[in-house]
């Protein structure tokens, strides 16, 4: 049996990656002079400006959305320059834009060709920004009871209610959102989903405070006048459409290289510290078998995400039945992040809780991690909310579900 771990790549492969690195070190170098933030909700409007305009650039290639038709803005590769791609781009630590394609793969599914030949272009090269907005004040994991309304007038709906927690630093040009389109048919079969223009009038924001920055708002409906247009899928089948979104947020797609287990650097920062720092009688803290047992930890932790992360890639890429693996790889992420949490508190005691420059280690990444890793919890559904899916999903529970249908070409 051979056990070697080492992964070959085709001459085919290592050409386009050497394009890619060239094309990356052309385009892809923010300048020296930026200084980039710890939590992106306090990026600098150069940073911003120059983010989005690297991202349009990488979309006109093809590069956001490499598997995709490029009908739809795509790049038409193959699964193995795709991986190539994903390798180089994981490498640069280029500040993301959340959020903003959570919409393409449900209007993959659920579209009308009209539908996608407008809207997946705009999405997959970059031009547009979108909000995902689900959650309301008084309704979260339990998505399927929101109260904000669609009531239609003629061929236009009128939508009135809150969302919040939503967006990110980066402006939207449009919300993808659900909404009430149907008041006397029971759950999940009585909502719509949207993919709203963000300037219509009617539509206001406010910030949210949160322990991390990432920009999350409040997004306002008062009364806004919606054509019937931008409605995808059916009038009640908001929930089902909703669910491709989610399936991907959660990670059935999967993902590749070294920002798979979204750590934020901070294994790294550990190791960093370890080697640097010394205990209270002045031995490094590298000598200390105990630290070492940690470090070792974090590491095989991280990396168990980052498989699972690969092998939903894997699934995802070659239509292999999925159906808890999406949850899985979320559930794994957040528990990562608690993990983490506590190996950097007991590897660097209170000095993980500072963020000041004198004394904080590694510019602060282990107290803004302290933040996230709670924070983490949450988006795209909690941990709990991951493993009532999982449950459902292997059979163990009294309903259950498949997976959403999901699909790329
Ligand atoms: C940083 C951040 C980013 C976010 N981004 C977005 C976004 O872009 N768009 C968007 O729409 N939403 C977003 N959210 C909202 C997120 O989806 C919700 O926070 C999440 O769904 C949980 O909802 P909730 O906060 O109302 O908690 P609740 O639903 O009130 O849950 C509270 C607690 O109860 C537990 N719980 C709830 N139901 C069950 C159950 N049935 N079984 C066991 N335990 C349960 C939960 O696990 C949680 O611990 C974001 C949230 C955060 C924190």
């Amino acid at each position: 049996m051979d056990f070697s771990t080492e992964i070959t790549y085709s001459a085919e492969q290592e050409k386009f990656r050497q394009e890619v690195s060239v094309w990356l070190s052309e385009n892809a170098q923010i300048p020296a002079e930026f200084k980039i933030p710890r939590e992106t909700g306090d990026m600098s409007h150069e940073l911003y400006n120059w983010v989005r305009e690297y991202r349009k650039k990488l979309g006109a290639k093809g590069w956001l959305a490499p598997l995709w038709p490029s009908e739809y803005g795509g790049g038409g590769l193959s699964v193995d320059m795709a991986q190539v791609l994903e390798e180089e781009l994981s490498k640069r630590k280029i500040p993301a834009i959340y959020d903003n394609r959570l919409a393409a793969p449900a209007m993959m599914v659920w579209g009308t060709e009209e539908q996608k030949q407008r809207f997946l272009p705009l999405i997959n090269k970059g031009d547009v920004i979108t909000w995902q907005a689900f959650t309301e004040p008084e309704v979260g994991s339990d998505a399927a009871s929101i109260t904000t309304s669609a009531v239609r007038d003629g061929d236009d709906f009128i939508i009135n209610g809150t969302k919040v927690y939503i967006g990110g630093p980066f402006s939207a040009d449009y919300i993808w959102t659900t909404a009430v389109t149907d008041q006397t048919s029971p759950r999940h079969r009585n909502l719509g989903a949207f993919y709203v223009p963000a300037d219509l009038p009617g539509i206001s924001f406010s910030d949210m405070e949160l322990i991390v920055n990432v920009g999350k708002r409040f997004v306002y409906y008062d009364n806004v006048r919606v054509p019937g247009e931008y409605l995808v899928g059916g009038e009640n089948q908001g929930w089902q459409v909703a669910q491709t979104s989610l399936e991907i947020e959660h990670g059935a797609g999967g993902s590749i290289g070294e920002g798979a287990s979204r750590d934020g650097g901070v294994v790294a920062a550990l190791f960093d510290y370890a080697q640097t720092a010394v205990d209270g009688a002045g031995n490094p803290l590298i000598e200390d078998p105990r630290i070492r047992d940690l470090l070792v930890e974090a590491r095989i932790e991280t990396h168990i995400v980052e498989l699972i992360a690969l092998r939903n890639y894997w699934m995802f890429n070659n239509q292999k039945r999925m159906t808890f693996h999406g949850s899985q790889n979320s559930l794994l992420r957040k528990l990562l992040a608690m993990k983490l949490g506590n190996i950097v508190l007991e590897v660097a005691g209170p000095y993980a809780m500072l963020n000041d420059s004198n004394w904080a280690p590694s510019r602060g990444v282990f107290e803004s991690h302290q933040r996230q890793a709670i924070t983490a919890h949450h988006p795209g559904g909690s941990s709990e909310i991951q493993k009532l899916i999982m449950a459902r999903r292997l059979g163990l529970s009294r309903s259950k579900e498949e997976a959403a249908p999901t699909k790329v070409a």
